[in-house]
């Protein structure tokens, strides 16, 4: 493949593995951004790409987000994800899945692989029978399914914008727009209503949308029009690249915070957003929960501290936005400046490690102390 040499150096990245395996069909890419913090530790997602380019574009990507979240999220690990190139209702079988963790095994733990889409809590136990790199699975102190954790996480960054943007964090009676009640979407409901607030929600799957408005009185709307309805706050929890010239010239919120991954479609949508006044908690620091649940299984699961650090979100998106307010740039960038500047000190305290974790070094209490808005000056 020509210019991949180009290709790793534009994204950053330390490492990526290609495996083909003729007796199971195996096609799988794992794309190893940074190991600065610990080992790279990201979802597999399953996916008939519609060619090599498009499944090799997507890992860089993905596995470049996992570093950011995972320095955000004050946790001692790396940014890594894997692909496999198959149809996940038509194509997956326990030969093909056994096959994946042998690749993951092979990567000698620079790797650690987790549910993504396509991959189920099942799917992960069976790849546990070949390599122990891999979380989230619901066997030997598996966490399972994450999207708990990180609904929880939304929930406290939703209160954090509310403050920074000086509504109070109180949510009785804020109007609540969400597309997708999905896993994550459908926990988030959940917080939301408990603190009294009035939801309004889409999906395009119609059971999932009779269960919430049942049990939650929720709104319902239009798929199309989500974007437009009078609300306080919009909560994206289903597709990525959905903050774009077309959807935010319609959005009334001031605030939009929400479960889904790569919400801005181009980095110059976060400066419109930020333009009109509208508070964006950023992606990738906002929906961290999850991550940081599977993460508690490498040092043996704790659902207190995984309680307490989820809840520490509130905190990381407080000072993001007050950084953001204070300085004037977009919180996008803000959480970026903080990712980087977390990476350049590690890489500062441990200098010529290449391929080796330099993360031993951080303690918990010096990670918190770096979320401080004092931090990002
Ligand atoms: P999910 O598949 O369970 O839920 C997504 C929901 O969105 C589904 O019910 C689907 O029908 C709906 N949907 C799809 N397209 C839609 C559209 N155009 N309009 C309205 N609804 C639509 O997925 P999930 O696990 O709940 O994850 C939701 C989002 O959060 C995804 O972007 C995911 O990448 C991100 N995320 C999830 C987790 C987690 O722990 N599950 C962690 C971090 C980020």
């Amino acid at each position: 493949m020509t210019g991949i040499f180009d290709d790793l150096k534009d994204y950053g990245h330390e490492q990526v593995s290609f495996f083909h395996d003729e007796e199971t069909g195996l096609k799988a890419i794992i794309g190893i951004h940074s190991t600065v913090l610990g080992p790279a530790l990201g979802g597999c997602r399953m996916w008939k790409y519609a060619d090599d380019q498009e499944a090799l574009r997507d890992v860089l990507r993905l596995s470049r987000g996992m570093t950011y979240k995972a320095a955000v999220a004050g946790l001692n690990l790396g940014g890594g994800k894997a692909v496999v190139v198959a149809d996940s209702r038509t194509d997956k079988n326990e030969a093909l899945l056994k096959s994946f963790g042998r690749a993951v095994d092979a990567v000698g733990g620079r790797y650690i692989t987790a549910e993504d889409v396509g991959m189920t809590v099942s799917d992960i136990d069976t790849i546990r029978t070949v390599t122990r790199h891999a979380v989230g699975g619901s066997n030997e102190g598996g966490s399972g399914d994450p999207s708990d954790m990180t609904a929880l996480g939304v929930f406290q960054g939703i209160k954090a914008a509310l403050k920074v943007s000086g509504q109070g964090e109180k949510l009785e009676g804020v109007k609540i727009a969400i597309q997708g009640v999905g896993n994550v979407g459908y926990h988030l409901c959940s917080y939301l209503s408990a603190a009294g607030a009035k939801l309004i929600i889409t999906d395009i799957y119609p059971n999932q949308v009779k269960k919430v408005e049942q049990e939650f009185g929720a709104e319902v709307v239009a798929p199309d029009q989500i974007y437009s309805v009078d609300c306080d706050i919009f909560a994206p929890c289903a597709l990525g690249a959905i903050l774009n010239s077309r959807t935010i010239p319609q959005l009334k919120c001031s605030i939009v915070a929400g479960s889904a991954n790569n919400q801005l479609e181009k980095d110059e949508d976060g400066f419109t957003l930020f333009s009109k006044g509208i508070t964006y908690a950023p992606d990738y620091a906002i929906n961290s929960g999850g991550l940081i649940n599977v993460a508690a299984e490498l040092d043996g699961y704790n659902k207190e501290k995984v309680l307490n650090k989820v809840t520490q979100i509130y905190t990381t998106i407080e000072n993001i936005l007050e950084h953001s307010k204070k300085e004037h740039v977009p919180p996008h960038q803000a959480a970026d400046a903080l990712a980087e500047k977390r990476l350049k000190e590690a890489r500062k305290q441990t200098p010529n490690t290449s391929f080796g974790f330099r993360s031993q070094f951080m303690t918990d209490t010096k990670i918190m102390s770096e979320l401080t808005a004092a931090s990002l000056n």
